[in-house]
């Protein structure tokens, strides 16, 4: 019986239009994944029943985001929705000057360009895949200044995203203030399983960065949902808004570089975002280079019209606790079923520990690359592999490089999936674990240079 003190919460909304899967047999499934080279990037979606491979882009646009399409802009030059998109970043965000990008990675690209010289290190709370590339591919290292804490998946540390001040006052001691030309903090951090950063650490970062000169960049690309979780966990943050938590965020930090397909509630679009006039002269030329006109940035008007409405919906307290609270509630079902798990669950998804559910396979049999592969035969569904295919190749040294997480990542689309889907997913992932001493390793054989997970190719060992 259902207490009746019990109030259950529900989506701020009700669904207009749906879109229809289609359903696969297991031998169909077989044939699918095998072509596909045991990578679920490489599956054909119209194959994908629920489809968990990432929140980016997958969003469902609101009925007001799809009337915004129709108000596209599209001229060559100063489009009417550049403005209201650059005053929406203004209203929520707080940044002076705004480029428009394709994607976040478009963003980083430029930021890469205009702010790191050769030799340069950028500190950041763990290594995101598009954003480490852009930064060596401009001449600069990644350095991973995280708490210890992220790297461990059961900690139960409310705040796992958090820089480790005395890591990044140890790196600056090393290298030179006069080398590192900013802090990179992302919010959520999406490879330590979407953990977000506390206001706190905000406030401490930026006061020790400033006594060196050190800019603070953000990659806000789930900034509402970490300041969703800075509302429920941090002391003194309960009665404000998610709206007014983005802001204060921001304005602990000199600029940004946003993926709009994530919190944002769009299928595309991003920006780099700059308080420094000089910076954002180079950047507005740069990008006329690599993407499009400053008022445009490889985006459709309307691509720019859905953003600007998107940005207002993603900082909305219903919104945030519905999207968070269908997260957390396939977390609780898979936990139920005693599913190894990054807990405490973070912001876009649930990360299964690929390490503990196949304790069996070696890390160079890419347990969770192998797990993701049976969670697609079991049930149709996609999920991706975050731990050592991610994580690439030493530039210098040629090997892979191990990292502590071997995760697979189960991706939260935004307002796309129901309740009952979060059921079926959590049943084929206990119907997985219960037969997980049969599931063998793989093999790798083909990779890319870039981003090797994107495309890589393995067989079955
Ligand atoms: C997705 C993502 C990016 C890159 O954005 P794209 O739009 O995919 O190019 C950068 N940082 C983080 C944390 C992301 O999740």
């Amino acid at each position: 019986m259902i207490p009746h003190q019990k109030r259950s919460w529900a989506e701020p909304f009700k669904i207009k239009m749906v879109e229809l899967l289609k359903m696969t047999t297991p031998a169909q499934r077989r044939k699918a994944i095998k072509e596909a080279g045991y990578n679920t990037f490489l599956l054909r979606s119209e194959d994908v029943y629920i489809d968990l491979l990432t929140d980016s882009g997958t969003s469902a646009m609101s009925d007001q985001q799809w009337a915004g399409l129709m108000l596209g802009d599209e001229a060559y030059a100063g489009s009417k929705n550049f403005y209201n998109l650059e005053r929406s970043v203004k209203e929520h965000y707080g940044y002076k000057y705004l480029i428009p990008t394709h994607q976040g990675r478009g963003a980083e690209n430029i930021l890469s360009k205009v702010m790191i010289k050769k030799g340069d290190i950028i500190p950041g709370n763990m290594y995101f895949t598009t954003t480490r590339l852009h930064q060596e591919l401009a001449g600069g290292t990644f350095a991973d200044v995280i708490i210890d804490e992220a790297h461990d998946p059961t900690h139960p540390h409310p705040f796992k995203g958090n820089i480790d001040l005395d890591k990044l006052e140890k790196l600056i001691k090393k290298h030179g203030a006069a080398r590192i030309p900013y802090v990179c903090v992302a919010v959520t951090v999406n490879m330590a399983g979407g953990q977000p950063v506390s206001m706190a650490n905000m406030k401490e970062v930026r006061a020790l960065t400033a006594r060196h000169g050190i800019k603070v960049i953000l990659d806000m690309t789930r900034i509402a949902e970490n300041a969703f979780f800075i509302q429920q966990r941090e002391k003194g943050y309960a009665r404000r808004s998610v709206k007014s938590l983005v802001k204060e965020m921001c304005s602990y930090t000199d600029g940004a570089t946003f993926s709009a397909k994530k919190d944002a509630l769009v299928n595309i679009g991003g920006f780099l975002a700059l308080n420094d006039e000089e910076k954002y002269q180079e950047a507005s030329n740069m990008v006329v280079v690599y993407e499009g006109l400053h008022t445009y940035g490889g985006l459709a008007g309307r691509d720019m019209e859905a953003m600007a409405i998107g940005i207002a919906e993603s900082v909305q307290d219903e919104h945030m606790k519905a999207r968070i609270g269908q997260v957390l509630y396939l977390g609780d079902r898979l936990q139920q079923a005693d599913i190894p798990i990054v807990t405490p669950v973070g912001g876009h998804g649930i990360f299964i520990d690929a390490k503990k559910f196949l304790p069996h396979l070696k890390q160079d049999q890419f347990p969770a690359q192998a797990l993701a592969a049976e969670l697609y035969l079991d049930a149709g569904i996609r999920t991706m592999e975050r731990g050592i295919v991610s994580a690439g190749r030493n530039a210098k040294t040629g090997d892979h490089y191990y990292p502590k997480l071997e995760l697979v990542r189960l991706t939260i689309p935004r307002r796309v999936y129901t309740q009952a889907h979060m059921d079926v997913i959590a049943e084929s992932v206990a119907n997985v674990y219960d037969r997980r001493d049969k599931i063998t390793g793989l093999r790798m054989v083909w990779e890319p240079q870039y981003l090797r997970f994107f495309q890589a190719r393995f067989q079955v060992l």
